[in-house]
């Protein structure tokens, strides 16, 4: 079987996976999900004219000439908290002591800080010691938000800023490409779960909540489809109740060559599927396919048949199934990888030709000289998984002799 090019592999996945139909989510829940339409602003921000400081709203052309050694004496007329409404206007020769973000009441049209201004006996008159222009301290209704405005672009990520923006103009719920919904599960006789004394041969299983958590943390739903036996009925039935109920299944194991591989076979029989040997170490085999939900109705749901060695799964689940998975939720052509940095290499990143990429698990630290650095994270076995666990990045070393401490090289930064 001739190794298929990482690109070449990466574009067929993502070719058959397209966003999913956005849908209203509420607010709370929308952090990471992709905006599906433009938010339009329908009212100011602020809505009135209000004070970026505390002090005392004055009229500009009253304490034109105020200094330090030559105040200007007003009446004081009001107190003006945020949240209220001003009911006084301020006339000549009158100020009204003000909070920020209190509204700005009318006849003012500048503010002292406070810091420039003494009161005078119980209250009821200041001294201002400095001159403002008009509009001094004050926030104009619309400063940061006008009606019309386009504030957020359709396809925008919610932030925790745009979050905040959303709920700034009173949107909620919000119309949003949805996270994808992926089921995971995990296939192997010798797999066990928890922490009870193994039987010869057995191992615990270590990719399904490896690969829960990098579902969660991508932003994605993940739901536990459990672990399999080495069965073919039990993979059918497992895969078959993850594609009625999920937007997405990834397996790990069972894509090999060997007698016992049978997610492939299953994949091939349920689906739609096609089995790469990619030209990448670690993370060689991909069985990925699209298996029809029961009863045929929607559009078929993508099947990530990850390999079984933990890193590879790792690996191969940042190469797939992540950028596949952040297109289904809507992100753009350009933020479905991980960002990729230039670095310089501390250790010796060195391997031999093959024909093949190969993705070394390294640790990160932007350096006083103002560069990324990285270094090896340790054994780079695809069964080593505690030096996955030590690292914060994946160093791409192209088909070739590797890297020496000193050069460069392109890393994907995993956090
Ligand atoms: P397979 O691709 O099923 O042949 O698995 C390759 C290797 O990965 C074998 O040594 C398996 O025991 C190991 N492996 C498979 N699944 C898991 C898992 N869920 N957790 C830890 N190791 C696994
Ligand atoms: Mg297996």
């Amino acid at each position: 079987l001739a190794l298929t090019p990482l690109d070449e592999a990466q574009s067929f996945v993502l070719a058959a996976c397209g966003p999913l139909r956005p849908t209203e989510v509420p607010l709370a829940d929308s952090l990471g999900c992709v905006l599906a339409d433009a938010l339009v602003a329908t009212e100011a921000v602020p809505a009135h004219d209000n004070t970026a400081m505390d002090g005392y709203a004055v009229r500009a052309a009253d304490v034109a000439g105020a200094s330090d050694g030559a105040p200007v004496r007003l009446r004081v007329v009001d107190t003006l908290y945020a949240g209220r409404a001003p009911d006084r206007a301020v006339g000549r020769g009158e100020a009204v002591r003000i909070m920020t973000g209190a509204l700005l009441p009318d006849g003012a049209d500048a503010v002292v800080m406070v810091e420039r201004t003494s009161r005078v006996g119980d209250g009821s008159e200041v001294d201002i010691s400095a001159a403002v222009e008009v509009g001094t301290h004050v926030r104009p209704a619309g400063d940061d938000v006008r009606p019309g405005d386009t504030v957020l672009e359709a396809g925008t990520t919610i932030t925790p800023a745009a979050l905040g923006v959303l709920a700034m103009l009173g949107v909620d719920p919000v119309m949003v490409t949805p996270r994808p919904v992926v089921g995971v599960l995990s296939t192997g006789d010798e797999l066990v779960a928890g922490s009870g004394a193994l039987e010869p041969g057995q191992l615990r299983d270590s990719n399904r909540p490896m690969l829960l958590s990098l579902v969660g943390t991508s932003g994605f739903d993940a739901v536990d489809l459990g672990c399999i036996p080495d069965d073919d009925g039990a993979i059918t039935a497992a895969l078959e109740s993850g594609a009625a109920s999920c937007d997405a299944v990834i397996t790990s194991g069972g894509v090999s060559m060997g007698d016992v591989d049978l997610v492939k076979v299953v994949l091939d029989r349920l689906g739609d599927m096609r089995w790469m040997q990619v030209a990448i170490k670690p993370a060689k085999p991909l069985a990925f396919g699209t298996v029809m939900r029961s009863g045929g109705f929607g559009r078929p749901i993508p099947v990530f048949g990850l390999p079984g060695n933990p890193v590879s799964s790792a690996v191969s689940f940042e190469l797939f199934a992540r950028p596949a998975l952040r297109k289904m939720m809507g992100y753009g052509s350009d933020h479905l990888g991980r960002p990729r940095v230039r670095a310089i290499a501390d250790t010796d990143l060195r391997r031999h030709a093959d024909g093949k990429v190969h993705f070394a698990r390294v640790s990160c630290r932007y350096g006083s000289d103002g560069l990324y650095h990285v270094a090896s994270a340790g054994g780079q076995g695809s069964h080593q998984l505690s030096a996955l666990a030590r690292a914060d990045g994946l160093a791409v070393l192209p088909d070739g002799e590797g890297v020496r401490p000193g050069e460069s090289v392109d890393v994907l930064l995993l956090t």
